[in-house]
């Protein structure tokens, strides 16, 4: 049973415009980390907002831990919604100390006990001993754990997080995310976020659900979507690729880079291929001869990325984006040869 759910909803902020959140259906499992991932514009945050009750929706029905929170006959506020939210300026309340921002949705309980449990959440996120730090005097990592120690110390039933990493810096933001993963684990925390950063999406979260234009287009563990993208537009978004179109015939597909074995949908007729760039191997090619099932290539451009490099070659009238070796002797202008070591994925899209 899923522990939050969204059901057709649809949620347009003007009567004539387009739907931000467009007839969506998402569920996300007790304990588990979804990611909402997808580019600018695409209705992450309105999904988002959905949920937390700062927006409602024109139809379908939000549920949370089977209670309806939104649906046509009905609307739950945001404040009894058992709903924690962490912003991405964090929302710290500057006039208060440390310990007082995290114990501030405490209200029902004895100020010594509140006191007490915010303690004891600042310990689980590293943040022994800042109790009476005022916020401005905290880096923005520790104002970011702040703000999470605040939205789980009334243990809400989900955790709602707004692009948690994006004001953090490159160095901090893998170190962060893997650290506030571990303590959201360790107290099995339920957790939707959104977020336009796939690396950080697949680093942090059990589930994607990859959004275009109000709508899931793809949900599925970060392995599993970045294997078996369904459509082009996933696989640009998770990690780029290389599209080419080709003629299946079961498990493999006549394509301008010659026979390619395929996986996803058994190849039938005309289909779409996604070929990722780490699926080919190039090679110098210093003779101009072709070896065995090497094809030629030129190399029009090179990138270099830090722990490998990015080549964009020309192949058989192609023009292919290939990962490689920061090392690999290649720059622009230089022969190639290129080899397909990986398979290609069948898209659900329509070649043209
Ligand atoms: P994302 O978080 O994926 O960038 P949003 O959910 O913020 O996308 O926005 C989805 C769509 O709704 C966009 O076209 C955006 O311009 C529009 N939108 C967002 N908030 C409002 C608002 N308050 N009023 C009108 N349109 C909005």
């Amino acid at each position: 049973m899923p522990l939050l759910s969204l059901d057709d909803v649809t949620l347009r902020y003007s009567s004539s415009g387009t739907a931000a959140v467009d007839r969506l259906s998402l569920a996300v499992e007790p304990g588990e980390v979804l990611a909402l991932l997808g580019p600018s514009g695409c209705g992450k945050t309105t999904t988002l907002r959905l949920v937390a009750g700062f927006e409602r929706p024109n139809s379908g029905t939000v549920t949370l831990d089977g209670r309806t929170l939104a649906s046509p006959g009905a609307f739950v506020p945001s404040e009894q919604r058992s709903v924690g939210m962490v912003f991405q300026d964090y929302a710290l309340f500057p006039h208060l100390s440390v310990v007082e921002n995290v114990a501030f949705g405490l209200t029902a309980m004895p100020r010594q006990e509140a006191r007490a449990r915010a303690s004891n959440m600042l310990k689980l996120f590293g943040l022994e001993g800042f109790e009476s730090r005022m916020p401005h005097a905290l880096s923005g990592g520790q104002q970011q754990r702040v703000a999470l120690a605040r939205a789980l110390a009334p243990g809400p039933r989900v955790l709602l997080l707004d692009e948690p990493f994006s004001s953090l810096d490159s160095a901090l933001r893998a170190s962060t995310r893997m650290e506030v993963r571990r303590v959201l684990k360790s107290l099995g925390a339920t957790v939707m976020l959104v977020t336009h950063d796939q690396q950080e999406a697949m680093a942090f979260a059990d589930r994607l659900a990859v959004m275009r234009a109000g709508q899931v287009e793809q949900v599925g563990t970060p392995e599993a979507v970045y294997a078996t993208p369904r459509t082009a537009f996933v696989a640009y978004f998770l990690g780029g690729t290389n599209l080419l179109p080709g003629v299946g015939f079961g498990n493999g597909a006549r394509t301008l880079l010659g026979i390619l074995p395929v996986t996803g949908a058994p190849a039938k007729g005309n289909v779409l291929l996604s070929l990722r760039p780490e699926a080919m191997r190039l090679v110098p090619d210093t003779d101009g001869v072709a070896l065995g099932g090497a094809l030629r290539a030129e190399v029009l451009a090179r990138e270099f990325q830090g722990p490998s490099a990015e080549f964009t070659v020309a192949c058989n009238g192609l023009e292919l984006t290939v990962r490689g070796a920061p090392d690999l002797p290649l720059r622009a202008g230089d022969r190639a040869r290129l080899e397909v070591v990986g398979r290609a994925m069948v898209l659900e899209d329509i070649p043209d």
